[in-house]
């Protein structure tokens, strides 16, 4: 069930909310946990930063074809272009096209103009461009966004919080979104079940997590710009860079700089 809240008044014991489909409802707490452009979260915190990284990019399912194979492909073209195919488990390919752009207003483009502005960009470009061009004028669930990540100076206010992407947005860039957003919501549930103050539950859990995900925004230097070069020179120099990634110990030595160790963060254990 998707409650879309139109009004959020933190007064009391409890939270007083206006939902868009099922009137007015009150909660012990409220945790806005709808994602990087979490409107309930804009309700109440003012002072949020999407921070974008000057990358678009759009999704989309498309027909599988034979030559997609079983494998996922990732085509970089000049002017800072890439395309990956991924054939999916479901029969189909999931597209995505990604360029690096300064414009800023892309993202509120009605969908067609969308399409039209990827015609646009990417329009001219062999390999399986012309194929997924054309799909994705038909593709049902094709969307498009800005990349970026959420800064927050505080996650919590009242008896109102912010967990995951609408709180600490890493982006996919980071690899590490999901694990930040199942960790922020075991912290956050075993700190209200074992805490008698909220206020205190919250502290802990913010506490606990942020030295966390601030290591997982921290992007690689070069990111997103090094994977999207500008020139053909620059993109055989980035497959020369892949290829020798992929030895066992270049992969210890960018594991090391890429994820997070594990020893930044000590999971509590909340006894029930
Ligand atoms: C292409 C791509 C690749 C990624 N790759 C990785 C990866 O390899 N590893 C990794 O760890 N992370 C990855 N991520 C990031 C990861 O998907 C997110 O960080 C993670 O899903 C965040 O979880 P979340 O629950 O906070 O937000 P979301 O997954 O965005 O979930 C928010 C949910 O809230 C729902 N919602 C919105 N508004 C309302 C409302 N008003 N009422 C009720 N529900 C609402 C939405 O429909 C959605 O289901 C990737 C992301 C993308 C886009």
């Amino acid at each position: 069930m998707l409650w879309v809240s139109a009004s959020l008044k933190d007064e009391g014991p409890q939270v007083q909310a206006t939902l868009k489909n099922a009137g007015e409802r009150s909660f012990d707490y409220v945790i806005a946990a709808d994602g990087i452009r979490s409107r309930t979260r804009d309700l109440v915190f003012t002072n949020t930063c999407i921070k974008g990284l000057g990358l678009r990019t759009a999704y989309f399912t498309i027909p599988h074809q034979p030559a997609d194979g079983r494998w996922a492909r990732w085509h970089n073209a000049p002017r800072h272009r890439s395309i990956t195919l991924r054939p999916d488990n479901l029969g189909t390919t999931r597209a995505a096209l990604s360029y690096l752009t300064p414009a800023q207003d892309d993202e509120r483009l009605a969908t067609t103009d969308q399409k039209q502005l990827l015609h646009r960009v990417f329009g001219g470009l062999a390999w399986e461009v012309p194929r997924i061009l054309t799909e994705m004028d038909n593709a049902s669930d094709f969307f498009f966004e800005s990349v970026g990540q959420v800064h927050m100076p505080r996650w919590f206010t009242g008896r109102i919080a912010a967990v995951g992407d609408a709180a600490y947005c890493a982006s996919p860039l980071s690899g590490m979104g999901t694990s930040l957003a199942l960790t922020g919501a075991y912290i956050l549930a075993g700190e209200l079940a074992h805490r008698a103050d909220h206020h205190a539950a919250f502290t802990a859990y913010e506490s606990t997590l942020r030295p966390y995900t601030a290591r997982a925004q921290k992007l690689p230097p070069g990111t997103p710009r090094a994977a999207l070069p500008r020139t053909r020179a620059g993109i055989a120099l980035l497959n020369t860079v892949l290829r020798t990634a992929t030895t066992k110990p270049a992969r210890t030595l960018l594991a090391r700089f890429l994820v997070p160790p594990a020893d930044t963060l000590t999971l509590p254990t909340y006894h029930s």
